[in-house]
């Protein structure tokens, strides 16, 4: 990829949700699509980077996804039409939030919490057993 086109696909804008100046990635990777402040993105991608979405709607970041490669990426779920989109992190993204979007989980979980750890710990001493036989 030339430089020209490099700075022709992660141009600087202002994010529509916190209003923070939003640079080009200063540490490379593939396009800046989201706020590194508040996460919030804009939908305007029918598919990753084409820029065809008529819908503008501002997209919040509602979750994280590990892909199994071990890659985060932000779930965002637009404010006006209801669709959900993938975004991989970047390297300056705000840590806390990040932080606080995969631990939202266990600060909301819809049973009580000490029933199920007790439950997992059974649960994880059993699967490490079977697999420690397996591998012998
Ligand atoms: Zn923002
Ligand atoms: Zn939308």
């Amino acid at each position: 990829m030339s430089r020209t086109q490099l700075l022709h696909d992660n141009q600087s804008f202002l994010c529509g949700h916190c209003g923070h100046g939003v640079s080009p990635l200063a540490y490379g990777g593939s396009q800046r699509n989201h706020c590194p402040q508040c996460l919030y993105s804009r939908h305007v991608d029918i598919r990753p980077g084409d820029r065809r979405s008529a819908c503008k709607g501002m997209m919040k970041p509602i979750s994280i996804w590990i892909q199994d490669n071990g890659e985060w990426s932000v779930i965002h779920r637009c404010s006006k039409c209801g669709a959900l989109k993938t975004n991989r992190i970047a390297a300056d993204d705000n840590e806390l939030l990040l932080f606080s979007l995969a631990a939202s989980f266990l600060s909301q979980l819809p049973f009580p919490g000490h029933r199920i750890l007790g439950h997992m710990q059974n649960y994880s001493q059993h699967f490490c057993m079977d697999k420690a036989q397996d591998a012998v």
